[in-house]
């Protein structure tokens, strides 16, 4: 069955979506956590940092992240987090980075 992710991906499920190339889709967080909250996945369904093959679509997060900081005019700075397994939060078992942004963050997280 497709993640939740899968499924926005494929338009199934609406979101607002602010980028997509081959490999990633990033969209807003449903329930943002800061004034820019966007969630960056890779079209293949890889369930967490724990299960990342050598080589795949995860492997571009990090230039798609830097492609929609600049696109939504993060030039102060922005936060990227992936949460992975219970003990970090992770709710929704399809890689995803958060990309967040507009306000200032403290460290360490919680
Ligand atoms: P995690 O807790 O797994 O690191 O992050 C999952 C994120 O997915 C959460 O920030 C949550 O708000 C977001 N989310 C959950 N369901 C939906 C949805 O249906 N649409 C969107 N756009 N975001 C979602």
């Amino acid at each position: 069955m497709a993640t939740l992710f899968t499924r926005i991906i494929q338009g199934e499920i609406p979101a607002e979506i602010v980028y997509q190339d081959d490999h990633v889709v990033a969209f807003r967080d449903i329930n943002p956590q800061a004034p820019v909250h966007v969630l960056l996945v890779p079209r293949q369904e890889i369930p967490g940092v724990a299960q990342v093959p050598e080589d795949g679509d995860h492997r571009h997060l990090l230039n798609a992240a830097r492609i929609v900081a600049e696109q939504l005019g993060l030039k102060d700075g922005y936060r990227l987090v992936i949460n992975q397994g219970e003990s970090a939060g992770q709710t929704v078992d399809h890689l995803h980075m958060h990309l967040l942004g507009g306000r200032d963050f403290t460290w360490p997280p919680g």
